[in-house]
């Protein structure tokens, strides 16, 4: 039968819109509350019933709508933020598709009662799967207040997508955890079947907001990050290289105060903590990025997670550097005790090779998009006014004070289990993993020599050949540069042999060929087709390993004192290549309550 083309009626729309906005209650709850900080709310109050699955009320003390206006609100693409196109480019509200309300009324059904300032009395309006039911005169306080029941009552499917009420309410928290930590003015208070579970007051600092909503655990556990480049910005806190987590679930990034999903910054954070924390944890940050809005796009996705950067490369530069530079003095556990680097020189020179492969995939998935993107800004560059200034977060953060330890002038008590090195210094026991730490002098060595100088390479006296599998044999033969920066000179011997000449001092110890069998061995299938700087880097964790002075193995003073010199002098000293700490520390108050003296 052929079907004829018609205009799908107001209802319909607004139900297929709804589908991209509305998920699911919790997306009910921060589109409304999107809209109150919108209207400038300072209080907001949220009421949930059955995890927001039965009932939501928002009630806030912004701005109100005028009596005139109030159904218009219900009207799709019906906004009060942008006027006309260009607005698109700079919109510092939330909300601006004029979507949110019309695509929430109309599969459910929405009270609202609302005033301004103006006027003497408010309206009321009620509006029930996407038609106005009544709209009156109502006396109610300035600012609006929104109900909404009966949701997805009149979209059977879409109610049996609904997970248990429990579940639904912990997504509503997520919700609202996201815009708490990027509003420390907001009073907020959430309650459920009318018992209050969250009221956190208004705040002055990041970290107090973060201690209320995150748990002061996560707040300890942190140092401040904060990082400039040109426009851009970046503020908050990231966890130390102690703490780490089984999933990326404790990654907040905002971008202009709006929480943001982004493949890019993930990347970012991973990098910076590559080598850092364990292989497959995650660790814990919030970060506010700060840029000109006309420098991101926020229209990428209905629901508002997604962006799209126009200088991608600049910000994941920024992140990292900024990142890394806070974590090479961030001491592994506590706050009492961090390292002091005399000459704070990083290591960053392997991260660009990993820039060009995130900046690649980060370009993959947008297509079109991208080129869409691209006109819509790339060309606008010259007539940009040039000394415009970046519009700064209003997120303070308060750098969490760092009471610096040096090695090389803490007292040396001794060698435990042949293993551990015990230190006193300032009002701490310190002890060292012999092992981890010259593992971690060793890997930052090799590092700075791949960048600029050289480390010392001992010919051997009669150069080692042997022969591979021809599978090893050409992998060897892709690594041969990298061998090359660090002073071990590999070269191909005739068929599927090689010949070793030359290995880094620090390993000349051992047989050249076990060397290289080991590590041929060490990379699995998957790992021989990384990145050239991954591999560098697994390379280099691996010589590390098998140049570092063992467990169980006694270590001279005058070793010692060689390793704490170095362990001074190298930033990242708080972990190990693979992540586990090199140190801890306990503080005089830590062996007191040992001794239950307090
Ligand atoms: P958008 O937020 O994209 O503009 P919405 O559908 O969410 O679209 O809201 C439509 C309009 O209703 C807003 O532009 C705003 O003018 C008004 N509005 C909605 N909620 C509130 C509120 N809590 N306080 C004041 N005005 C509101
Ligand atoms: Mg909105």
């Amino acid at each position: 039968m052929l079907r004829r083309v018609v205009v799908l009626s107001k209802e319909l729309t607004n139900k297929i819109a709804a589908g991209e906005v509305v998920e699911r209650p919790a997306s009910i709850v921060k589109e409304l509350m999107e809209n109150a900080l919108d209207a400038g709310a300072t209080d907001i109050s949220v009421e949930l019933e059955r995890g927001g699955c039965g009932f939501i009320k928002v009630v806030d003390n912004g701005a109100g709508i005028h009596s005139e206006d109030i159904a218009l609100a219900f009207e799709r693409y019906a906004t009060s933020k942008i006027y006309e196109f260009d607005d698109l480019y700079r919109v510092r509200s939330f909300g601006f598709r004029g979507e949110a309300l019309a695509s929430i009324a109309s599969i459910s059904r929405v009270e609202m009662a609302s005033r301004t300032k103006e006027d003497i009395s408010g309206t009321r309006i009620i509006v029930e799967n996407g038609k106005v039911q009544e709209i009156i005169a109502t006396g109610c306080p300035v600012g609006t207040s929104i109900s909404v029941d009966r949701i997805f009552d009149a979209v059977p499917v879409r109610k049996k997508f609904l997970k248990r009420d429990l579940i639904e309410q912990g997504y509503c928290m997520d919700a609202l955890t996201r815009l708490a930590l990027s509003h420390l003015g907001l009073r907020m208070r959430v309650a459920t079947h009318g018992r209050e579970i969250l009221n956190i007051p208004a705040s002055k600092e990041l970290s107090e907001r973060i201690s209320l909503v995150l748990g002061a655990e996560f707040m300890e556990q942190s140092v401040s990050v904060s990082g400039t480049r040109e426009k851009v910005t970046l503020q908050g806190f990231i966890s130390r290289p102690g703490l780490s987590k089984s999933n990326a679930k404790q990654l907040y990034f905002y971008v202009n105060r709006r929480f943001v999903k982004d493949y890019l910054l993930n990347h970012a954070v991973m990098t910076a903590y590559k080598r850092i924390i364990e292989a497959r944890r995650y660790p814990a940050a919030v970060l506010f990025i700060g840029l000109p809005p006309e420098d991101v796009d926020v229209n990428v996705h209905p629901a508002k997670m997604e962006v799209r950067f126009r200088n991608p490369r600049e910000l994941y530069e920024m992140v990292v550097e900024a990142i890394m530079e806070a974590l090479s003095q961030a001491s592994p556990i506590s706050d009492k005790i961090s390292f002091s680097i005399p000459e704070k020189k990083m290591g960053l020179d392997d991260y660009h090779a990993r820039i060009e492969e995130a900046l690649r995939r980060y370009a993959l998935p947008l297509g079109k998009e991208k080129l869409l993107f691209e006109q819509s800004f790339g060309k606008k560059e010259d007539d940009r006014n040039a000394g415009e200034k970046t519009e700064t977060t209003i997120i303070t953060v308060k750098p969490v004070a760092e009471v610096s330890l040096r090695f090389s002038t803490a007292e040396y008590l001794g060698q435990i289990f042949g293993t551990y090195l015990v230190f006193s210094e300032h009002d701490a026991l310190v002890l060292v993993d012999q092992h981890a730490a010259h593992e971690r002098i060793l890997f930052e060595q090799l590092k700075k020599a791949s960048s600029n100088e050289r480390v010392a390479s001992q010919r051997l006296l009669i150069p080692e050949v042997f022969s591979l599998s021809p599978r090893d044999f050409s992998f060897l033969m892709d690594c041969v540069a990298c061998f090359e920066e660090i002073g071990m000179e590999v070269e191909h011997f005739g068929g599927d042999t090689v010949v070793v000449k030359a290995t880094p001092a620090f390993l000349s110890q051992l047989g050249a060929k076990e060397l290289i069998m080991d590590f041929v061995e060490a990379f699995s299938e998957a790992e021989r087709k990384m990145s050239l700087a991954d591999k560098r880097d697994k390379i280099f964790a691996l010589l590390a390993c098998k140049g570092a002075v063992k467990a169980n193995q006694r270590l001279s003073s005058a070793e010692v004192s060689e390793l704490c010199k170095s362990l001074d002098a190298i930033p990242f000293s708080a972990t190990c290549p693979h992540g586990r700490p090199v140190w801890v520390s306990f503080s005089g108050n830590d062996i007191e309550r040992m001794f239950k003296r307090k």
